[in-house]
């Protein structure tokens, strides 16, 4: 069944059995993008994103994406980077309540989903502060695309039981941070925004009983076609870290050995040729 071939269904074909829910004048969508690949965003933001008027972004929704918007929307960057932010937060929320106030159909897109690492709840409540109704999109986190572009599973019956998904910007003093916890076996730690920080985790992890020879793997630009992969071992972290730009995730666990044997993506070029449009 393998080399069966699926016809290819015309585009107006999937458009017309699908349900879709229409974006209101003035109301906002908060939509996730996903990690990067554009097939990886859902039916349901692509619909957001055509009908959308004005769409807000940062700088985690790729390029790819963003060419699927329609042309005629207003297209308004209030991208972060780390350190770097080029417009603040509450510049954002009053540029939301602004443009839905004076009728426009808006889109915030946030890279992967918008209530994991986002600050996208922040934004609801101003929006309900301000009698302005809302959606929510949900999209793919950057732990479950990258880690599965990497061939890496988050949970495994032998290797992991559970998955933990924090964030690097820790502060050293930070007490509410339970590194005991985040320090068990057979766990899947997914470490966001971890880079700047990784000297400290790779620290604290092992003083708190990881092993140093736990596998670790950084994934820089995960999903997307550039996807770079590191592989190491924790005593290497912040080391390996070095070698890796953002956006990138630091994955530690048993799980990260079978990346190696689970590779596909990007694995030889043929693959990146199989595109094709519908
Ligand atoms: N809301 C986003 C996370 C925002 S925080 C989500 O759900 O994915 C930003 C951090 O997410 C980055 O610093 C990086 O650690 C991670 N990240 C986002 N996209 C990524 C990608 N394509 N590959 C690897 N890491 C990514």
């Amino acid at each position: 069944m393998l080399d069966t071939v699926v016809p290819l269904t015309p585009r107006s074909a999937i458009d017309s059995k699908l349900p879709y829910t229409a974006l209101r004048k003035g109301e906002v969508a908060l939509v996730g993008a996903g990690p990067g690949d554009p097939e990886l965003l859902t039916i349901k933001a692509l619909n957001m994103l055509r009908q959308a008027e004005v769409i807000l972004y940062d700088y985690l929704v790729s390029d790819e994406i963003m060419s699927l918007v329609s042309s005629d929307a207003i297209l308004v960057c209030v991208g972060k980077r780390a350190g770097a932010h080029s417009v603040p937060q509450h510049k954002t929320n009053q540029l939301l309540v602004d443009f839905a106030k004076q009728g426009y159909r808006v889109v915030r897109i946030k890279g992967g989903d918008p209530f994991v690492f986002g600050r996208g709840a922040e934004e609801l409540e101003i929006l309900v502060d301000n009698g302005v109704s809302f959606q929510v999109v949900p999209g793919i986190t950057a732990a479950s695309g990258a880690t599965a572009y990497a061939g890496i599973p988050l949970t495994h019956r032998d290797y992991a039981q559970s998955a933990l998904f924090v964030t690097g910007h820790l502060k050293d003093e930070d007490s509410s941070v339970d590194w005991s916890t985040l320090a068990r076996k057979n766990q899947t730690l997914v470490i966001y925004m971890g880079l700047m920080k990784s000297g400290f985790i790779e620290k604290q992890l092992q003083q708190h009983g990881r092993a140093e020879d736990t596998p670790i793997a950084i994934i820089e630009r995960g999903t997307q076609s550039s996807q770079k992969v590191i592989y190491g071992k924790l005593s290497e972290l912040s080391q390996l870290s070095t070698q890796a730009a953002s956006p990138a995730l630091i994955v530690v666990g048993e799980v990260v050995a079978l990346g190696k044997k689970l590779e596909w993506f990007n694995k030889d070029s043929e693959h990146s040729q199989e595109l094709a449009y519908v």
